[in-house]
């Protein structure tokens, strides 16, 4: 064949051997990025289309209103070409005019706290040990020590598996600081488990396409509350890529403001068909089940076997899409990761200080219980071997 306009039996026979080598679904656990359905890959092989035209602008027409129902927001959703770090950055620049309060339980939380100190922010920080969350209380004796613009806050710890009470943080900041800002990553729980942005008033909302929602990486989204996007005109020094007005001004002509990974964009509007096909409140079940399984099946481990391996997070706290558990002295993370890839199967070693101590799972996307048993089935062998 010739290069030049795309043609579309070359396009074709590539999307069957898409389909024909990544047909072994299920081995792929990392809590990000997660694994990816043959059938969306495939969606991605299509033309190239100009981002300032009808084509475009249909395809973000079908996309909006969906992007939308995931968030459980009346809000516009901004599409960003970056990752979700991108939006986190966004954010602070966008919302924060000096002061911000981070609240850290791991390395993702911690990452925001960093962000806000390297744009120049003034920022204190309310440490957990890891495998705890960030209750309102502690939020509550923070508030009322200091004023804040912010507040930021992971939602499920993807270092230690930890879910923050995101509800009630918010209900909280509400009641002492009601000027204070909610900035919220939803990395890993949004599509995962229960986030309600308008409800639970959210102030910035965001993700990458790589975890819950089970896209490739390369996308972020993210949804600003009426008084944040108002706020944020007011920030001198927010920059442009990521600012808030410029995102506002793109999705209200279906458009986004710079030229976005189209092929991405493809594989979004397939997959979040399949995602209201499945519908939101199934896929937290399907999350919920299988991060039970997970739990359960470490409590056997430890019961039946003898192995003194336990679930990181507390109970009461613990993410539905990613688990961290904790080894004995002498069981490397890293050498089960290992030997688990021996046998074909990915899963995390622990993430930053965790490395060694710990392994994570992450049950997210598109995975479904008979993957996961398997799964289960292949590491119990691997860490009686070990142990
Ligand atoms: C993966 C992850 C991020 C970072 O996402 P990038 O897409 O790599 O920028 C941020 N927060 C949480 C909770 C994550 O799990």
């Amino acid at each position: 064949m010739r290069w030049g306009r795309a043609d579309p039996s070359f396009l074709r026979s590539y999307s069957r051997i898409n389909l024909i080598t990544l047909s072994s679904f299920g081995k792929y656990f990392l809590p990000g990025p997660t694994e990816v359905r043959p059938a969306v890959l495939d969606a991605m092989v299509r033309p190239v289309i100009a981002h300032r035209g009808p084509d475009m602008e249909a395809l973000m027409g079908r996309i909006a209103p969906r992007l939308q129902y995931l968030f459980q927001t009346e809000r516009p959703v901004y599409v960003s070409t970056s990752s979700a770090t991108g939006l986190m950055e966004a954010g602070v620049r966008n919302c924060v005019g000096r002061r911000v309060l981070s609240l850290v339980c791991g390395a993702f939380s911690e990452r925001f706290y960093k962000i806000a100190l390297a744009c120049g922010k003034t920022a204190d920080r309310v440490d957990v040990a890891f495998g705890l969350a960030n209750e309102p209380d502690q939020v509550a004796d923070a508030l009322r020590n200091n004023a804040y613009d912010a507040l930021t806050v992971v939602h499920s710890e993807t270092s230690t598996g930890v879910i923050n009470p995101l509800e009630e943080i918010s209900a909280a900041v509400r009641e002492i600081s009601p000027e204070t800002l909610m900035l919220v990553d939803c990395v890993t729980s949004l599509a995962a488990a229960p986030v309600r942005v308008d409800a639970w008033a959210l102030d910035f909302a965001l993700t990458g396409s790589q975890k819950g929602v089970a896209l490739p990486p390369g996308l972020a989204f993210g949804v600003a509350s009426q008084r944040a996007y108002e706020r944020s005109l007011q920030i001198p020094g927010r920059g442009l890529y990521f600012s808030f007005e410029a995102f506002e001004a793109a999705v209200a002509n279906n458009q986004t403001s710079n030229t976005p990974a189209v092929p991405l964009l493809y594989a979004l509007d397939l997959q979040l068909g399949r995602i209201e096909e499945e519908g939101l409140e199934a896929r937290w079940a399907r999350h919920q089940a299988m991060a039970e399984r997970t739990w359960r099946w470490v409590d056997e481990l430890r019961v039946r076997q003898g192995i003194d391996v336990w679930v990181l997070a507390e109970d009461g706290r613990r993410s539905a899409s990613v688990t961290c558990v904790a080894l004995p002295d002498g069981v490397s993370g890293v050498e089960i990761t290992r030997r688990m890839a021996e046998r074909g199967y990915t899963i995390a070693s622990g993430y930053g200080k965790l490395k060694e101590r710990t392994f994570r799972i992450g049950h997210m996307g598109d995975h479904t219980m008979e993957e996961l048993e398997k799964l289960l089935e292949v590491l119990a062998s691997v860490i009686t071997d070990e142990s």
